[in-house]
């Protein structure tokens, strides 16, 4: 096997559409603590649920190797995700291990649960900052939300041991669903306004097969937007690059910003770049894709470097996706990946 971290380099490929690759996001794990209703339903993921086995999940010298090898293509970001993220034991050698690979942006996304424990950790590690998601400051709405009774205090200490440990800025995912927590969206700008935490909402999606996703459960970007902007007005700010999946909204009073994933009412394909590895090692071009690459095979058959970086390429290259500028009733039906293991 080649050195991961002096790997050479190959060049820029771009899709079909034009679109380069330029983010990775990895699932290290398809086990979560919670059961959010909106991703791991309980009556899916329940006490008999088959998660992967240990051996089939790819190990921390596969997740490098494969990331100095997608480095080579121009990858400037890895978000690690999950499932639950923190839950992979010894994570923070992970983030070591990926954070040698020169010039990468390295972020997480957490439910926050350990983050207050583990923060420093992280950081020492390499990691440079976190995205907690958080669906509401109510304890009765955020129960209903979580599905595991997991109180919202403990996720507000995570955020605030992140900042501490300087993971910042922090972002907040909120994901809005009608009828459950749309009650909590002035409560949440108005907690996080102020502060530096961006907090984002997300528009509900049909990501997976197992939510029962319907049209009329999602609050588009729009409203959440004419909400927030009737109490605080709000003014339309740039993309910090291009491609960025969150629009960005400015507090006119200088107070800070939210942002707001209208990937249901507005979606961005267009601007697409980033490419998935699952817990086990399969590459995907699209959060709803139905079918994945695998690489893990390469990986463990033998394949050199060059041989794994010519077929990520490939796959690349013929990548067409665009699910969500053509999402339809029909597609919602689609038996599409879950996002707990394909990483959100
Ligand atoms: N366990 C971590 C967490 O809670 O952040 C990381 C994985 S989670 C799948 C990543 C993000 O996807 C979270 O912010 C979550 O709220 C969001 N998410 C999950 N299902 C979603 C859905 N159906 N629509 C919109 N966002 C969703």
């Amino acid at each position: 096997m080649n050195d991961p971290v002096f790997a050479a380099t190959a060049p820029q490929v771009s899709d079909r559409r034009g679109r380069p690759l330029r983010d990775l996001r990895v699932s290290v794990t398809d086990r979560c603590n919670f059961r959010c209703v909106y991703c791991m339903p309980k009556e899916v993921f329940g006490k008999d649920y088959q998660f992967l086995d240990h051996k089939e999940l790819l190990t921390f010298e596969e997740i490098t190797r494969l990331a100095s090898i997608f480095s080579r293509h121009g990858i400037e970001k890895i978000r690690l995700t999950g499932g639950e993220p923190l839950v992979r034991r010894n994570i923070e050698q992970l983030i070591a291990m990926l954070a040698a690979i020169p010039g990468l942006d390295l972020t997480l996304t957490t439910n926050g649960s350990l983050l207050a424990k583990k923060a420093r950790a992280l950081k020492a590690a390499g990691l440079q900052r976190v995205t907690v998601s958080l669906d509401s400051l109510d304890d009765a709405v955020f129960s209903k939300m979580n599905d595991v009774d997991f109180p919202v205090a403990k996720v507000l200490a995570g955020i605030e041991a992140a900042a501490a440990a300087g993971l910042t800025p922090v972002k907040i995912n909120m994901v809005v669903k009608r009828g459950v927590n749309d009650d909590s969206i002035l409560s949440m700008a108005r907690h996080f306004r102020g502060t530096g935490h961006i907090l984002r909402f997300i528009e509900y999606m049909d990501v997976g097969h197992t939510n029962g996703w319907r049209m009329d459960d999602v609050i588009t970007a729009r409203q959440i937007v004419e909400m927030i902007d009737a109490e605080n007005p709000l003014e339309p700010a740039d993309p910090n690059y291009r491609g960025e999946v969150a629009s960005r909204w400015r507090y006119r009073d200088g107070s800070g910003e939210i942002g707001v994933i209208a990937s249901v009412s507005q979606a961005f394909c267009r601007d697409c770049t980033r490419a998935r590895l699952s817990t086990e090692g399969k590459l995907y071009t699209c959060l709803f894709a139905t079918a994945g690459h695998d690489l893990k095979s390469l990986l463990r058959t033998g394949a050199t470097d060059d041989a794994i970086s010519d077929t990520i390429a490939a796959i690349w290259h013929r990548r067409d996706d665009r699910y969500s500028e053509i999402r339809t009733a029909q597609t919602v039906k689609l038996h599409k990946v879950e996002m707990s293991y394909i990483g959100g």
